[in-house]
């Protein structure tokens, strides 16, 4: 039975939410749609990148069950990989669940790779867009119906009207930290003792894919180190999902 199948609109269901809570943000905006609206139907996908712990750190404080999902394109830095498993015992996560792309796709379509520097789209999608929307079908299938996410507006120009709730496909998208400042984000960090990615201290202000991760000058937009040089800024999975997405 799918998400469709049960009569769920995301357009309506997340214009109606914005109505009652659009004026909330970080935990208090959590707390409210899991205790009153979404609670066993919400879930997480995390980077575990620079800032993720903010955001895994208001998601255990409201409910340490929420699914989180962690996308290991097999394209990570090993930092990332131990810290994905540091934060989750440091924060009490219960359901960190890790999902890979598929073996056959990637010998089929990347076995040297070198994908990311051919076809970065196509890499993203093989690696990240594909797998992600694999589980959300899974997710959507079980009753799922919404989806939480770290992004900003300041962390790039095509973020800065993102809203705290918005309508994907088969999803509602909540965005806690959307109005967040890069100030509340260290804030944060101080005020919860939250243990930090080992390679901020090293530059890296947006962490990724070791292939398409760069240092970041002081000051400069955080996300500049992805993919520089290259005239892409985001990876696909934001962008609005198509229901039966494959890979080609
Ligand atoms: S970020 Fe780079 S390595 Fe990772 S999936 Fe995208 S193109 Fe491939």
């Amino acid at each position: 039975m799918s998400a469709i199948a049960t009569q769920f609109y995301p357009e309506s269901e997340a214009a109606r939410l914005r109505g009652l809570y659009g004026h909330l943000s970080g935990h208090a905006l959590l707390e409210a749609l899991v205790h009153n609206e979404l609670g066993g139907q919400i879930m997480l996908s995390s980077s575990f990148g620079a800032e993720s712990a903010v955001l895994l750190d208001l998601v255990a404080t409201v409910d340490p069950t929420i699914p989180v999902i962690f996308l290991d394109t097999r394209r990570l830095f090993g930092e990332t990989l131990r810290y994905q498993k540091t934060l989750t015992d440091h924060l009490g996560l219960e359901d960190v669940r890790i999902v890979h792309p598929e073996a056959d796709t990637l010998l089929r379509l990347d076995p040297d790779d070198m994908l990311f520097n051919e076809d970065p789209d196509q890499c993203c999608h093989i690696r990240k867009v594909a797998p992600l929307d694999n589980i959300m079908n899974k997710m959507g299938n079980l009753g799922f119906k919404a989806w939480i996410t770290g992004r900003k507006q300041f962390q790039a120009t095509t973020r800065d009207a993102l809203p705290v709730i918005e309508a994907d496909v088969d999803f509602i998208k909540i965005n806690p930290l959307a109005d967040w400042t890069s100030e509340d984000i260290k804030q944060a960090f101080l005020a919860r003792n939250l243990p930090p990615h080992p390679l901020v201290a090293d530059g890296f202000k947006s962490i990724g894919c070791m292939p398409c991760t760069s240092r970041v000058a002081e000051g400069a937009d955080p996300r500049s180190g992805r993919w520089a040089g290259r005239d892409k800024t985001e990876c696909g999975i934001h962008v609005a999902r198509r229901p039966s997405l494959s890979v080609v």
